[in-house]
Order: C-alpha cells, then sequence, then structure tokens
C-alpha cells in the first residue's frame, strides 16, 4: 500500500484495528516462533534474545514477557542499576513502528478510530478529527458518530513511531507537573487563529505524545500525586484532558515504568494496581554477571583487552559485596551493574597509564576502590567519609580471595570443559604456558607462532582456542591478548594448587 493513501485503502487492504497491546503481543509471538523454528532456540534462548542486551535470570524474562503477552502496563522494580532503564528500552525497541496515521491529526490518530464503531468506543478521535473529518461543530462533538464517516475522505499517512510520536519518556521528579503529561491548549495561538479545533493550537503533553505507543516513565515514585492521577487516567480510561482545555484526547498506550524496591511506597495504590510489578533483581549466577560484563566491554575493539580472569575476579568481587553489604541507602549503587562494567574498564585505564600491555593484580584492586567509591551517595560529608571507610575495609578484606576465585573459575572452566579434569594435563598445560608465555607473553609475533598447528606448541594452542572462543576473539586479537591471559591467570592465584 503507498504511503499516502485514505482509511478506505485500509479496510480494502484487510487491516484490522489493534491496540498497542494487541500489536506487542504480535511481534513478541512472531519473534519467538521465527526464534524456534529458524534458529532452533528454546523457550529461555529466544525469550533471552527478545532483549540482547540486557541480562535477567530466566524468572524476570517470564515475568515481563507474559505481563506484555497479557496486554498489561509494566512496573520494573529492582536495585538501582539493575539494568531496569536498558530494559526499558529493549521493550520500545521490540515494539512494532510502523502504522498508519490520519493524515493531519496532532496525536496521529488510528484511522480505525473514526470509521470503526467499536474501535471508537474504546479509542475515541482526538477533537480535532472529529471536528473535521465528523463535520461536527465545537458544542456538538459528543455526538461523533463514526457511522456518517465515509471511509474514503480520510486521508492516511504510513508513519513511522518515533519519540514524540508514539513514544515519550518521562524522568520521575517532584517538579514534573501534571501538564508535563496531559499537554496544554496554546492560548496565544489559538487567539491569532481563532479556531479551536486547529491541530495548531495543542501542544501534546508526554501521555499524548506517547499515543499508540509506549510512554516510558523512570523513577515513577517520584512523580507528584496528581501527576500520578494523570497517568492513572490515561491508563484507565484511555484519555488526556490537556490544561486550559475542555475536551479529552486519546492516549492508547503501553506504560512501562520503573522504580527502585525503596520509592514503592510512594507510588499511589490505584496506580500500582494498574500495573504489573516485574521484580528485576541483580542476576544470582556468576555466568549472568560475566555475561553483563562482557555487554558492557563489548564495543570497545582496539583497546587493551580486560583478560577474562579479571572479568571473573570482577564478577566475584561484586557478587561478594552484594552478598555482604547492605543493598539500600547511599551505598545502594556500589553494587550495582554499573559497577561490574566499570570495574574492569578502570583497571585497565591503570594498566594503560603505565604504557603496560597487561593488567596488573594493583590496577585490578585500584580500579575497584575508584568504581565502587565512585557511587557512594551521601547526605553528609561524615556520612560520606564513614561509607568510604566501608568500601575501603571491605576491599582490603575481600579483593584478593574474590579475585583469586574469579581467576581460579577461569581456569576451572579451561579445565573441565576442555581437558576433562585430566590433572596431568592440567600440569603440562600449565607448564607450557609458563615457559611460552611467561616472559614473552607480551610479544603478540611470538606467540602467533606458539599458535601454528606448525611448529607451534600443541599445548598453548589448545588453550589458546579455547580463550579465542571463550572471549570471542579472532586469531589475531587472541595473540595479543593470550599473555594477558596467562598472566591475570598467574598473578592472581589460579595456578597456586596446581
Ligand atoms: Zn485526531
Amino acid at each position: 500500500m503507498k504511503a499516502e493513501t485514505n482509511a478506505q485503502e485500509v479496510l480494502d487492504a484487510g487491516l484490522v484495528p489493534q491496540l498497542p497491546a494487541d500489536r506487542m503481543r504480535q511481534t513478541i509471538l512472531g519473534r519467538m516462533k521465527t526464534m524456534r523454528e529458524e534458529k532452533g532456540y528454546d523457550r529461555v534462548q529466544s525469550l533471552q534474545a527478545l532483549y540482547p542486551h540486557t541480562v535477567y535470570e530466566r524468572d524476570t524474562l517470564e515475568v515481563l514477557t507474559a505481563s506484555l503477552l497479557s496486554g498489561n502496563h509494566v512496573l520494573l522494580l529492582g536495585p538501582p542499576g539493575s539494568g531496569k532503564t536498558t530494559l526499558a528500552k529493549e521493550i520500545w525497541d521490540l515494539f512494532p513502528k510502523e502504522v498508519f496515521a490520519v493524515a493531519d491529526c496532532p496525536v496521529h490518530d488510528d484511522p480505525f478510530s473514526l470509521i470503526d464503531p467499536v474501535y471508537a468506543e474504546i479509542v475515541p478521535p482526538c477533537p480535532y478529527c472529529k471536528a473535521n473529518h465528523g463535520g461536527l461543530a465545537l458544542d456538538e462533538l459528543g455526538s461523533f458518530d463514526p457511522e456518517r464517516i465515509k471511509a474514503k475522505d480520510i486521508p492516511v499517512q504510513q508513519v513511522r513511531l518515533r519519540e514524540g510520536f508514539g513514544h515519550a519518556r518521562v524522568q520521575g521528579s517532584p517538579e514534573v507537573f501534571p501538564d508535563n503529561l496531559t499537554g496544554s491548549i496554546n492560548l496565544a495561538r489559538l487567539e491569532e487563529l481563532g479556531d479551536p479545533t486547529s491541530p495548531l493550537v495543542l501542544e501534546p503533553g508526554k501521555v499524548l505524545q506517547a499515543h499508540r505507543g509506549i510512554l516510558f516513565v523512570d523513577e515513577v515514585g517520584k512523580l507528584p500525586r496528581g501527576t500520578q492521577n494523570v497517568l492513572l487516567q490515561a491508563l484507565q480510561e484511555g484519555i488526556a484532558t490537556p490544561a486550559k482545555s475542555r475536551e479529552t484526547f486519546p492516549a492508547s498506550l503501553i506504560a512501562v515504568t520503573t522504580s527502585n524496591v525503596r520509592d514503592l511506597a510512594n507510588i499511589t495504590e490505584p496506580l500500582n494496581d494498574r500495573l504489573a510489578n516485574v521484580h528485576t533483581p541483580y542476576p544470582e549466577t556468576s555466568a549472568s554477571n560475566r555475561k553483563i560484563v562482557d555487554i558492557g566491554l563489548r564495543r570497545e575493539g582496539g583497546l587493551l583487552h580486560v583478560a577474562g580472569p579479571f572479568r571473573d575476579a570482577t564478577v566475584e568481587l561484586v557478587m561478594e559485596w552484594r552478598k555482604r553489604m547492605e543493598q539500600t541507602g547511599d551505598l545502594s549503587e556500589v553494587g550495582s551493574n554499573r559497577t561490574l562494567i566499570d570495574i574492569p574498564k578502570r583497571a585497565r585505564s591503570y594498566a594503560l597509564m603505565s604504557a603496560a600491555d597487561r593488567i596488573d593484580p594493583e590496577d585490578f584492586r585500584r580500579g575497584a576502590l575508584d568504581a565502587m567509591e565512585g557511587r557512594i551517595r551521601a547526605r553528609s560529608e561524615d556520612g560520606f567519609d564513614e561509607n568510604r571507610r566501608l568500601v575501603k575495609a571491605f576491599l582490603e578484606k575481600y579483593w584478593r580471595d574474590a579475585a583469586k576465585r574469579g581467576a581460579e573459575d577461569y581456569w576451572c572452566r579451561f579445565f573441565v570443559g576442555e581437558l576433562k579434569e585430566d590433572k596431568a594435563e592440567g600440569v603440562r598445560v600449565v607448564q607450557a604456558l609458563r615457559q611460552a608465555l611467561g616472559t614473552n607473553g607480551h610479544d603478540p609475533q611470538k606467540v602467533q607462532s606458539l599458535l601454528r598447528s606448525e611448529g607451534g606448541d600443541a599445548r598453548v594452542r589448545r588453550f589458546g582456542k579455547w580463550v579465542q572462543e571463550t572471549e570471542g576473539l579472532d586469531r589475531e586479537q587472541v595473540a595479543m591478548a593470550l599473555g594477558g591471559v596467562f598472566h591475570a591467570l598467574d598473578s592472581l592465584g589460579a595456578f597456586d594448587e596446581a
């Protein structure tokens, strides 16, 4: 169908009216089917593939997806830095963007709102469309009747939903007033034009901007009550009334909201009742946390590679923090996913500053200290100093053991997965690596020759191949990285028992 058309052609093409929730459901089911049939993914894999940039345990993704499939608005509820905002963005990425809209409508109305009596009951058209296409005077808008409209007279455009048109974002704070969500009528403009039904007099707020798509409200509990009530009305009735206007506008949308657990009590009960709560805790397993680190470091080709053992060391350290320390108040950000990604980046920065081609345990310790300290929030100087002492004491006590555990984990995956727990061979591989990489591991050309199938070293090659696959490197990169990986294992103490 043409991009510029009319409502009759939309009907003739066999299209049917769909609410945002219907379109969401259709897309999710379609994607999951494709992944099952074309890639052979199981249920968990296809769920994860719907949200490629976030890592959650299976439970979280299942509850979220089931909520979206049931047509619910959602509240992502979790600690700071647990990836809620990224997840909300992924829901928007998932949402189908191409729609047909009434060509001159200020809130991109669905053509079916004008021509389909049943749909118009659920999602009525805006006052502008009622007046201009329904042939009604201002005081007759209440008697709008889709039966009287000729579909071929309604100009329709294919549009791509985007920010401001089918998508809007609100950052929750006490300064977000009801007008920000509803929008308002520009009285100066009205006086100038003299026509209250002109689309030019409406300044649509976030709720109207999100009509037909997704409204994202970050930290919804921080919105004042009055503003929460506007949101509630939109979710309950699918409408919003701009300030200074007597007319209501359609707001048919999916709301994706987030909150920290500690702000939950600030969300009004009727609003919370409308939101399916999806808990988004930090992932519990090392493997999932390691994935977060990998995703965070993914787009950094060209920089010094952060050797896998340091990534595992980071995971162990942050998980230790989450286990031992409180996750609320001024320290709640310290164990976040952002810290998880920041530690290896900062460790690498220290290595780069000393022009080293590999990261040392001391770089890791300093990087961890910077990343964790940098996320302390405090209401007072005393509180800040006290929290700094806490972080420092924690690191002093636990960093070395946690790092060692991470490195051991890394080696263990090779030992179990590749060497099938052959202890004697394990010792020989370590010897070969020490001999080959202990002194000249920083010379990529030498490493490359060791990795060759002819004239190379079979054991070094075996480990190199495994590292290449595990860390998603190409042949050239692994030659650059292998020395650093061995150094990390060795210096963090992974071979102490061997
Ligand atoms: Zn309209």
